[in-house]
């Protein structure tokens, strides 16, 4: 369905100036190297693309940061300004002694702004800081999230403090479960209520991590996330028609199909009900084998149908279909599993 990838994905700089004691980085990748603003411009100006996503390991400590944002920020691609995102968290510290970047981060316009929070709780004058640096340059609160590693040393009732003060900062938690980097499989069941073991996956129960709190965290950070983006500032509480509300709005954003129609229209609308089935199995199949929607959203409603259709059909007879394929380069941070 046409040439669907809108994005390049690349690095402006690979190693990290710290050694977290959690993260593979700086194992995997002990060399430093950064970009240079002109070498980063004629790499997004060969592959032309609107939309860049930087899988950096620490964007911000690249020694070229601020000429790369003032360039960025000047970039046309085909005419048009290019948006960024950063897929790991920008270090906060960095925030904090340069004010300035929050501003250029603005300008060069990244957009779904991650900090990260992964130490203890007693940074939270720090993380207060950042956040209003961000908010200064024009970010809203509502749309910035906090990277949060938890199943690590810090304990449970710990990260449960991170977590109300980011209620109190009003901004989003985007969770890591940690494993160990040279842990060769994950059979984490997001879908199971309790009941998995050690054997399954790995339980950091030397700081108390049980599957249970394991769980329980993900839960809370997921209502949390829900109530900052569709509650927080009617002054409504969570409530778990939210949560369907916040499921059906996910689907269509997968297929880039804008806001979607009442809750109570799926309720009441058999064709609706039967729609969203079929675009819920086909995102949860796409988003397992790193597919991406290719287009699907732009349909008319009649062929969106019928495509759906033809796609679980080809499920049930191939196990998987792949049109485009979006293959991120691996990520040293992969130990980290981000299940926001
Ligand atoms: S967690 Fe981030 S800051 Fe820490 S070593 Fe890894 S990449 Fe660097």
């Amino acid at each position: 369905m046409g040439n669907e990838i809108d994005h390049h994905v690349t690095h402006a700089m690979r190693g990290c100036i710290r050694k977290c004691a959690f993260c593979g980085t700086w194992k995997i990748e002990p060399q430093r190297h950064y970009k240079t603003s002109e070498e980063l411009q004629k790499e997004l100006k060969t592959i032309a693309k609107n939309k860049v996503i930087f899988f950096d390991n620490n964007f911000l400590a690249n020694t070229n940061v601020k000429s790369i944002l003032e360039d960025l920020s000047n970039l046309k691609i085909n005419g048009k300004a290019v948006l960024c995102e950063s897929q790991s968290g920008f270090d906060g510290r960095l925030l904090e002694r340069n004010p300035e970047l929050g501003t250029l981060l603005r300008k060069a316009r990244f957009q779904n702004i991650r900090i990260a929070w992964d130490n203890s709780f007693s940074d939270y004058l720090s993380i207060k800081k950042q956040i209003n640096y961000l908010t200064i340059a024009g970010y809203k609160a509502k749309d910035i999230s906090v990277f949060m590693v938890y199943n690590f040393d810090i304990p449970y009732a710990e990260m449960q403090k991170k977590l109300n003060y980011c209620k109190k900062l009003g901004v989003q938690i985007t969770d890591c479960r940690y494993r160990p980097l040279e842990a060769i499989d994950d059979n984490y069941n997001p879908q199971k209520i309790e009941g998995q073991t050690e054997n399954d996956y790995y339980i950091h129960s030397k700081a108390g991590w049980t599957d249970k709190k394991i769980r329980t965290f993900r839960k809370k950070v997921r209502e949390h996330n829900i109530w900052i983006r569709y509650a927080k500032d009617k002054g409504l509480f969570y409530d778990k028609k939210m949560e369907k509300w916040s499921a059906i709005h996910n689907t269509f954003k997968f297929f880039k199909m804008g806001r979607p129609p009442k809750l109570d229209t799926f309720e009441k609308s058999p064709t609706w009900s039967k729609r969203l089935k079929m675009m819920t199995m086909v995102k949860n199949k796409y988003t397992k084998d790193n597919i991406s929607s290719s287009g699907l959203g732009n349909l008319t409603l009649g062929r969106f149908d019928e495509e759906l259709k033809k796609i679980i059909n080809a499920f049930g007879k191939n196990g998987k279909k792949k049109t485009s394929i979006i293959t991120p380069p691996p990520h040293p941070k992969s130990a980290l599993l981000g299940e926001s």
